[in-house]
């Protein structure tokens, strides 16, 4: 399959060398000037589980100098940058490809119904994880899975192949019956996890320990629940508690410091818009009341300000 990665930064290099191996013809495309170039002279380097280094030469290029059509575009820009990613792509898209998203985030959905017909898109969460280490330079760990669906089930043929190719690359995908609910209870544990990580800059297991974990937990999922009831999106928030924390175990992801915290330690824009700041967002717009998610989204802000991002 003719593959791109529109936002080849961690996670989408991590998947264009894997369908790349698979012998998929894959493009990386990316923004960063110094991690497109440094593709392209020397390589993708891959930093294993046990400290190795893979070299892989793949072909990268920014969105404005690719003019190829493919078949599959694979959005895995930050869920703030997809808008651009997109309007940047413009005439890449209009062969009609399938596009295909695994951010983290609610409303990609919407952002990418924006530029592309909605029965061409296909979105889903993936457990997957992986580090740019610098330009050119990814440190993965582990193993993981990806959970999709057509957007609009009954007009997409093509989910076969979709899935063939990423579990052809080892990519573990699986149909979600419910791709919007799994969005949200990702979404549901990033807003608690990821944000109050960052705010009190811990780890997930000593936001695990704090004694009043659960009142900071319920004081966001209480919110998630009251508007996804509103939006008659499937939204349980005692599963998201439980699945919490089943995190905080250091054998499970304890020791883990969330994208959010890592994004701000590197000075980088964090997606709290597209969680606890979307949660706040659509309960206005349905009249549901979310103030802690409001509030929390601006404390992030806050946080970004003062280290000048
Ligand atoms: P990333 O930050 O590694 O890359 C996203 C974009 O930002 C890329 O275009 C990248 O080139 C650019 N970028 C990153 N650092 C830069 C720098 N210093 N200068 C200029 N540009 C830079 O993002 P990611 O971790 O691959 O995440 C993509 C999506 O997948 C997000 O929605 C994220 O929440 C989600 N996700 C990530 C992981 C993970 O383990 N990384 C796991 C599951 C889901």
């Amino acid at each position: 399959m003719k593959i791109a990665i529109a936002g080849a930064g961690a996670m989408g290099c991590r998947f264009g060398v894997k369908l790349q191996n698979a012998g998929n013809d894959v493009t990386l495309i990316d923004n960063w000037a110094d991690h497109v170039a440094a593709i392209n002279t020397t390589g993708l380097t891959v930093t294993a589980d046990d400290g190795t280094d893979h070299v892989t030469a793949m072909t990268a290029a920014a969105p404005q100098d690719v003019t190829d059509h493919f078949d599959l575009i694979i959005l895995f820009t930050k869920a703030m940058q997809m808008d651009h990613m997109l309007t940047e792509l413009g005439d890449v898209l209009s062969n009609q490809p399938v596009v295909l998203t695994l951010a983290n985030g609610i409303g990609n959905i919407e952002t990418i119904e924006k530029h592309v017909p909605k029965n061409r898109v296909v979105a889903g969460t993936t457990i997957w994880s992986s580090s740019l280490t610098g330009p050119g330079h990814i440190t993965v760990t582990g193993t993981g899975s990806i959970s999709l669906q057509a957007i609009v089930p009954n007009e997409f043929p093509d989910l076969p192949d979709v899935l063939n190719t990423f579990n052809d690359a080892g990519l573990n995908a699986s149909v979600a019956e419910d791709v919007l609910a799994a969005i949200w209870k990702k979404a549901g544990l990033n807003s608690v996890l990821n944000t109050y990580c960052t705010l009190f800059d811990c780890n997930i297991g000593e936001f695990g320990a704090l004694p009043n974990w659960r009142t900071l937990n319920d004081a966001v999922l209480d919110e998630f629940q009251a508007v996804a009831d509103a939006a008659k999106i499937h939204f349980d928030a005692q599963t998201v508690t439980e699945l919490i924390a089943a995190q905080f175990d250091p054998t499970t992801n304890g020791g883990h410091y969330p994208s959010m915290h890592q994004d701000m330690a590197k000075h980088r824009p964090t997606e709290v818009d597209f969680l606890n700041g979307y949660v706040a967002k659509l309960g206005a717009q349905l009249n549901v009341s979310a103030p802690i998610n409001a509030n929390l989204a601006q404390q992030i802000h806050a946080k970004e300000s003062l280290l000048g991002i």
